[in-house]
């Protein structure tokens, strides 16, 4: 037998371990098995060279839990270590001092792998750790080598009779959930569920189909329950690939999905850095409230994370799939991350990646990207207010839905409107409406102008709206109740008002008595032409914004400013201009006031209650005189 130390100076490297990734604790098996998984693929290497020229036989890998015993072990057939390799690979943790390690990363969540310490994330878990290992080299000895936790271990002689290592973990008092094959079994569906060696765990049941004398029969049988598909789609070529398979791996990943994705793009890159990877188009059914978190992050098949946010661009994490890089330092702080070259690559080929699968969609078939814009426009859009580059590339693939179901590009309804809807300071004016049913007396208005109405109807069309603004000063965007159809597309400057300042006045003063029991409403006057309305309801642009900003970033806005509107008064309307102010009483004038005033609010469906009923009563009264 034969004693050392571990060659970290510090008395105790295990505590730090433990106290540093505690919260990490169950990822101890997915350094194992990876471990094993590497040993495995070694040996093929080896014997794919020729240089080992031995049987290779059932290389699967097993984790075999003994409740009794309370050890788990995880076994492989690969390369195995000689007592050399024992004591140079686990016995030397490539840091010099467990303080200084402790000082430096202490910010650190995840350090393991960076630093070797794969294999020692077992003592997060263990109280002692067995290996037994026999070497592929011929004649080797087998080794077992044991550590209680401490910087001493133990190297004795072994029986071990298999090529490959056993790795066996006493599970410690505060761990035995690591004992439960539920949870391990989770584990290993979480964090195995792809590599490319196979993993055992025990047994499990299986029915199948027999014929016994020509009679069906169902039967159930124990069978190797093997974990993982070791040739996931991703790691194929894409031309080997149907769209069934793309539509069963996508089953395989989401077990639990209703909906198939829309369509998918196969990501395969070596230069200037490794990445595979299979991404979805979820349906996203008009809104973001879809589950995030569904890109998981490989590394070499081994499942990292389901935390892509560092990665991938906040708004392709509306994407389902696998992304599976080497090249992704995957275990070091999020800052690191942010700023690190290659994650910075990885992003923008993705983000093109996308933006080019997009643009091949429209230009193959129109049609059908149009069909699916229902699904595709809230991605699209996020995108765009995500991300400048891809903002640039899909202004080609954009579109622009309006009230009569129409899809423009943004460039072709620039052109469509142009004429008709360029106001004095030479802007192009994009009417739209959020609501085509609430908004139908406008859109008619509209129409009758020769105008266009748009429709924005998702959550992000407020901030959207905004954006496509901010970047294009040829265009502005109006609701279409936001003013009347001649401010909103101000043609010229406005006309003169027939009345002189004495009849404003009567005329204001009229409809604001009328409206001062009306919450938010403003009386306006307006020289419009006499063919408009003589009164109008306009809910204004900006304030209606602002309303909507605060609402989405979670505000809770101005109280009852959703309720703010103008009573906008048309002096030029013969009503107005000569009937209202013609009037032998001050109550006639007011009845008529109340008229016109009722006539606009039913038009904009706000009429409502007693007023409705009055409404409905007078307009009775005065047939039947
Ligand atoms: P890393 O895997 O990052 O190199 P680890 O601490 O996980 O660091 O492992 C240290 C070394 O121990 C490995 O590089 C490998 O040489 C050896 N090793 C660990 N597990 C096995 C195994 N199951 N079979 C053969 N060698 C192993």
């Amino acid at each position: 037998m034969q004693k050392g130390n571990i060659s970290v100076q510090s008395e105790n490297i295990f505590p730090i371990i433990k106290k540093f990734l505690y919260s990490d604790q169950e990822i101890f098996l997915r350094e194992l098995v990876a471990n094993a998984v590497d040993a495995t693929t070694k040996l093929q290497a080896l014997a794919s060279k020729g240089e080992y020229n031995g049987e290779l036989g059932d290389l699967t890998i097993e984790v075999i839990l003994d409740k009794k015993a309370k050890t788990l072990t995880i076994r492989d057939k690969g390369i195995g270590m000689t007592e050399e390799e024992v004591k140079k690979y686990l016995n030397q943790i490539a840091i010099s001092s467990a303080e200084e390690f402790l000082e430096k990363y202490k910010s650190e969540s995840n350090i393991i792998g960076k630093f070797g310490l794969g294999f020692y994330s077992a003592f997060m878990v263990a109280d002692r750790v067995d290996v037994e290992t026999k070497s592929w080299q011929a004649d080797a000895a087998p080794v077992k080598w044991s550590c209680e936790g401490s910087p001493s271990y133990r190297i004795t002689k072994s029986k071990k009779k298999e090529r490959g290592t056993d790795v066996i973990l006493h599970i410690s008092k505060d761990s035995e959930e690591f004992l439960d094959e539920n949870r391990i079994e989770e584990l290993l569906q979480k964090y195995c569920k792809f590599l490319p060696v196979p993993i055992k765990f025990g047994k499990k049941k299986e029915t199948i189909e027999t014929e016994e004398k020509g009679k069906k029969k169902t039967k159930v049988v124990e069978v190797d329950n093997i974990i993982n598909n070791p040739h996931p789609a991703w790691k194929k070529p894409a031309n080997e690939l149907t769209d069934d398979d793309y539509l069963k791996f996508y089953e395989e990943l989401y077990p639990h999905s209703f909906q198939k994705p829309l369509f998918w793009i196969h990501l395969n890159i070596d230069y200037p850095f490794n990445l595979t990877g299979i991404l979805y188009f979820p349906k996203l059914n008009n809104s973001l409230e879809i589950q995030k978190n569904k890109i998981h992050l490989y590394c070499n098949q081994v499942y990292v994370t389901d935390d892509v946010k560092e990665v991938v661009p906040e708004y392709l994490t509306l994407l389902h799939g696998v992304i599976d890089s080497p090249d992704i330092p995957l275990n070091v702080s999020r800052s690191y991350l942010q700023s690190d070259s290659n994650v910075r690559k990885i992003t923008g080929y993705i983000t093109k990646k996308v933006a080019e699968k997009l643009n091949e969609l429209f230009k193959a078939d129109r049609k059908a990207f149009e069909e699916k814009w229902q699904d595709l426009g809230v991605f699209v859009k996020y995108g765009m207010m995500s991300d400048e580059k891809f903002h640039e590339k899909a202004l080609d693939f954009l579109l622009l839905k309006n009230v009569d179901g129409e899809y423009f590009t943004l460039k072709e309804y620039k052109d469509k409107v142009k004429e008709n809807q360029t106001d004095k300071n030479k802007k192009i004016v994009l009417l739209y409406t959020n609501n085509p049913e609430e908004h139908h007396s406008q859109i008619d208005d509209a129409k009758a102008m020769g105008y266009d109405v748009l429709v924005f109807d998702t959550m992000i069309d407020t901030h959207f709206i905004q954006h496509l603004e901010y970047h294009d000063n040829e265009i502005s965007f109006a609701r279409v109740d936001a003013d009347t159809l001649d401010k909103l597309i101000k043609k010229e400057d406005e006309k003169e008002s027939v009345l002189n300042e004495e009849e404003k006045k009567t005329v204001k003063e009229t409809f604001e008595a009328l409206t001062s029991e009306l919450k938010g409403a403003t009386v306006v006057l307006s020289s419009l032409s006499p063919d408009d309305f003589p009164v109008q309801i306009t809910r204004p642009e900006f304030l209606r914004r602002m309303k909507e900003m605060q609402a989405l970033s979670g505000g809770a806005g101005m109280p009852g400013f959703d309720e703010m509107f103008n009573v906008v008064i048309n002096t030029n309307h013969p009503v107005v201009a000569k009937k209202l102010l013609s009037t032998s009483s001050e109550d006639e004038r007011k009845n008529l006031a109340k008229q016109l005033l009722d006539l606009a609010m039913l038009k904009q469906g706000m009429l409502k209650g007693a007023d409705l009923t009055n409404f409905v009563k007078n307009n009775l009264e005065a047939l039947s005189k």
